[in-house]
């Protein structure tokens, strides 16, 4: 008998068993809307050609080896993604108070500064938004913190709760850790507009909460890389502490590579050079140092100016795609509201699909949709659409082709 034998099947991932069911759907109408990748119009996976370019630079340069990297990582690929994330004018950075380690992409970058925070930061408590990425509350649980959740997307409007966030966080522990998304909430697609962060930031600062970014999604939102970091970017020029998770999964397309960065921005270059060589300890038992093929690929785009420039159009061409998506699917369902209210009005007394503005008006690669758990089964029963329970769908994954089918299985859905 194996000494294994007690150990009971754990339940799929939340959201990659999405793509398992699809997977196992024999169906050729089947449609995943799970998968939080970038497809093309022809819904297959894109390597960016800059990449494909870097690649190849790295494969010509014959003096490149194996060896290991740094714990930290690549010292230029550290460099760079500072200052994407934070500007390339940031005064932190000119001011070395800015430690940047190479993690394995964001989810990792998130493991390693909870790590260190529940090491070296007097407030274990981290409060997360409601919802947020179901991988969040493992994450920092694993590491020892203590999870609580703040207030955020309000279900009837399809946006921003920012009462119940600012009362929440108002009534927060002084020194309590709050974990922002950069841009694009995922999976709600709501942020806060410019105004209504300079709230978050001035309470949050006034009452002495630690902010830890994550930044899945820096230029794929917007299109614009500046536009995307604006959040980040006020927190660190009031001369605060923060802590920001980078991930090059979506931006560059270089999910399996596994290629991110945490930075700790510190009051001054003594307190982060102490904080670095802490920031080794928690990495060196953890995986030793990070693999050196994806992050030399970003080191060499984010240097060169032709290939960032041709970087920023293939990831505006990317977040465009995506908009359009929204504005198809958007319009798909307001035909369809018409139509069944020209049917209906005289029969019964029906209440139209609804509004399906939210659809326009969320940003990233997701939408959330409002759908509810039965709605989302009965689709996928009935129309092979694949998505996560809570309705979130993945605007990356449709294209012109199916938005009619998936208009056609939400008008069924909600009827
Ligand atoms: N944070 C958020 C909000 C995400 O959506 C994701 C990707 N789904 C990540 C972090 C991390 O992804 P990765 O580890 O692939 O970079």
């Amino acid at each position: 008998d194996s000494v294994f034998s007690h150990v009971v099947q754990a339940p799929e991932d939340p959201i990659l068993g999405v793509t398992v069911a699809y997977n196992k759907d024999p169906n050729p109408i089947k449609l995943n809307l799970g998968v939080g990748a970038y497809r093309t119009e022809e819904g297959k996976p894109l390597v960016l050609n800059v990449v494909r370019r870097a690649e190849q630079m790295l494969v010509n340069d014959q003096s490149r080896v194996k060896e290991y990297l740094p714990i930290i990582g690549l010292s230029d690929f550290n460099k760079s993604s500072a200052k994407l994330i934070f500007g390339a004018d940031s005064t932190a950075i000119q001011e070395n108070r800015v430690t940047t380690v190479q993690c394995l992409s964001g989810t990792g970058s998130l493991r390693v500064g909870a790590e260190f925070l529940a090491r070296h930061y007097h407030e274990h408590t981290i409060y997360i938004p409601q919802p947020t990425w179901g991988n969040h509350p493992k994450i920092f649980n694993l590491a020892g913190l203590s999870v609580k959740p703040y207030r955020y997307y309000n279900p009837q409007t399809r946006g921003l709760d920012f009462q119940g966030l600012l009362e929440d966080l108002g009534a927060a522990p002084s020194g309590a850790i709050v974990l922002l998304h950069a841009c694009a909430h995922n999976p709600t697609g709501v942020d806060p507009t410019l105004d209504q962060w300079e709230q978050i930031r001035q309470l949050m600062r006034s009452k002495g909460l630690l902010p830890f970014f994550d930044s899945a999604y820096q230029g794929f939102a917007s299109g614009s890389l500046d536009a995307d970091a604006q959040s980040v970017r006020m927190f660190v020029a009031d001369g605060g502490e923060c802590l920001a998770a980078q991930s090059y999964a979506k931006n560059m397309g270089l999910y399996g590579e596994r290629v991110g960065a945490l930075s700790i921005v510190c009051k001054t270059a003594d307190v982060a050079s102490r904080v670095e060589s802490q920031l080794k300890m928690v990495i060196r038992p953890m995986y030793s140092n990070p693999p050196i093929h994806g992050a030399s690929i970003v080191a060499v785009i984010l240097k060169d100016r032709d290939l960032y420039n041709e970087w920023t159009v293939e990831l505006k061409a990317m977040a465009d795609r995506i908009i359009s998506m929204r504005k198809q699917l958007f319009d798909a369902l307001q035909a369809k509201g018409m139509a069944y209210k020209l049917l209906f009005t005289l029969v019964i007394h029906v209440c139209t699909p609804g509004d399906w503005s939210h659809i326009i008006k969320q940003i990233g690669m997701f939408t959330f949709t409002g759908l509810n758990t039965e709605q989302v089964a009965f689709m996928t029963r009935e129309y092979h659409i694949y998505m996560t329970s809570d309705g979130r769908i993945s605007m990356a994954g449709l294209n012109s082709r199916k938005v009619p089918h998936l208009a056609d299985a939400i008008h069924a859905a909600v009827a």
